[in-house]
């Protein structure tokens, strides 16, 4: 699904020269839950906002479902994008004035679904997150849990093949966080491809695999023995 060859990238600041990723190679097959661990600073939203086609790496190869991305135009990568992937973050980035289906249903919009399966959709996803019952809420009337369940449907709504997450428990206390990851862990059984950046080793160790970033390269990259939720949440 991912095929990532030499990837470097250097943040240039006037004469300065911040030298992030230094060579990085990953393989990622379809069905994986990969964490990205780190330490703050050592370039696993660089490397996230690059797999996410956010941002472009200076050199080296990145194929998503077997197409090289250099190669797109920007209006054929902003379809690909649009097709593939899914984004969440840890800040939930909804909108405020609309509700919960109706931040759901937005990419849909975007994508030109009629309303009716815009609508349907955006049910059938929130009701996936156990909040069918929040659907006409505002971000406001939500607890941060919530929110980051209206996110997830949201970039589940789109039926992208991979998920992006970026410190998606950040901003939630513990139990909370264990609850999100256990909902990422169902997503990932039914096949869905995700990527959970992380510096918490509490959360990486619910993935099945862990990445680790280190000084710009990957220092380790084990399948672990993965934590369930249920393990922690009572
Ligand atoms: P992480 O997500 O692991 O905390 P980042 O990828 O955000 O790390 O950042 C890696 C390094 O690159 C940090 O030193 C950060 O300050 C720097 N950096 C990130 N984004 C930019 C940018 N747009 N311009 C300059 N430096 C940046
Ligand atoms: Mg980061």
């Amino acid at each position: 699904m991912i095929e990532i060859k030499d990837l470097h990238k250097s943040y240039r600041m006037g004469s300065n020269s911040l030298h992030v990723l230094k060579g990085l190679n990953l393989s990622i097959k379809e069905g994986e839950l990969v964490a990205i661990m780190g330490s703050s600073g050592s370039g696993k939203s660089t490397f996230l906002n690059i797999l996410g086609m956010l941002d472009e790496a200076d050199t080296g190869e990145y194929l998503l479902d077997g197409v090289p991305i250099k190669n797109l135009n920007e209006t054929k990568a902003a379809k690909y994008r649009n097709k593939f992937l899914g984004f969440i973050f840890q800040s939930f980035n909804l909108i405020n004035y609309k509700t919960a289906i109706e931040n759901v249903a937005l990419p849909l919009y975007y994508q030109k679904v009629n309303r009716k399966d815009r609508q349907e959709k955006a049910l059938k996803y929130l009701e996936k997150v156990g909040l069918k019952q929040w659907a006409d809420h505002l971000p406001s009337e939500l607890s941060g849990g919530q929110k980051q369940r209206v996110a997830i449907a949201r970039a589940l709504a789109a039926e992208p093949k991979v998920l992006l997450a970026d410190e998606l428990t950040g901003a939630l206390d513990s139990k909370t966080s264990y609850e999100i990851m256990e909902l990422v862990q169902e997503i990932n059984d039914e096949g869905k491809t995700i990527l959970v950046v992380t510096h918490e080793p509490d959360i990486a160790q619910m993935c099945k695999r862990i990445v680790h970033l280190k000084d710009g390269v990957i220092v380790e990259d084990t399948f672990v023995e993965q934590v369930r939720a249920s393990q922690y949440v009572q």
